[in-house]
């Protein structure tokens, strides 16, 4: 992914989160402010902005909104890769971060409340058995390294597999397993697909609500930790705004 952060340093950062529940306690943590996006997104679209200054770096946090008929957060790929082109086009930040929660394989270490920074990105539920096409699907973006950021302030790394269930199939399962993924979403591929077009550094921070490949109902456990992973989020996300601030992309790894 591009650089345009290494041009004078990390000025402007854009959080890209899925559900309000997850983003409102940052925007309290950060004391943003809700910006009126009417004129910049025209077409009545139910996105949300909320911005402030965080120790002299700009930080935009943007959520998909409600659904326009159902009234529930737009979770899912497409919502958060139309928001993250348009967003990061007004908005031209220098580095992109999505936010959000995650299942995650205790096979991989995962514990519920961990934080992840994930390495690689990948779909599971793209199956398009056609040579050429078949790796399309799978859509494997690298993530920009982060090494000296994971390690200064002690958080996991893992692979992301996304896709748009948050339940998992077996045909799901067969392929999140050969994606390597130790983070299960339904955003970040998606996210990463649309800051790669924009040449926007991009960084994930999920925190684990559910354990897929543990005993209890992903639905029961996810409602049961989606609190504690909201906060886990909203101590974490303002701890890697004010590490990035100023530092140039490149610093972020040690290699
Ligand atoms: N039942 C929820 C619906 C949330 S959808 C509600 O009450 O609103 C799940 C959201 O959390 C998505 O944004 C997704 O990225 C994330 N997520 C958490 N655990 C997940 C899992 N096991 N699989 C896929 N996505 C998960």
């Amino acid at each position: 992914m591009g650089g345009s952060g290494d041009v004078g340093g990390i000025k402007t950062v854009m959080v890209v989160i899925a559900m309000q529940a997850e983003a409102l306690p940052l925007v309290e943590a950060l004391d943003l402010v809700e910006d009126d996006l009417s004129a910049v997104f025209p077409g009545g679209v139910p996105w949300k902005k909320y911005s402030g200054v965080l120790d002299g770096l700009n930080v935009h946090i943007v959520v998909p909104g409600k659904d326009k008929a159902l009234g529930v957060d737009s979770v899912g790929t497409v919502p958060s890769s139309l928001l993250t082109y348009a967003a990061g086009v007004a908005l031209q930040p220098n580095l992109i971060i999505n936010a959000g929660t995650a299942g995650g394989f205790q096979a991989k270490g995962a514990n519920i409340g961990d934080v992840y920074v994930a390495t690689e990105f990948a779909n599971h539920d793209r199956r398009i058995p056609i040579p050429v096409f078949d790796k399309y699907g799978i859509g494997t973006i690298v993530a920009i390294p982060t090494g000296n950021l994971i390690k200064d302030l002690d958080l996991k790394e893992g692979k992301v597999s996304t896709g748009n269930s948050l339940d998992m199939t077996l045909q799901d399962e067969e392929h999140i397993k050969a994606n390597d993924a130790t983070v299960k979403d339904m955003e970040g591929a998606a996210v990463a697909y649309a800051a790669n077009l924009l040449a926007i550094p991009m960084i994930s921070l999920k925190a684990v609500t559910d354990i897929v490949d543990g005993t209890k109902p992903t639905v029961e456990e996810f409602l049961e930790n989606m609190s504690t992973a909201a906060s886990a989020l909203s101590r974490t996300v303002p701890l890697v705004l004010k590490y990035v601030s100023g530092k140039n992309v490149a610093d972020l790894d040690c290699s």
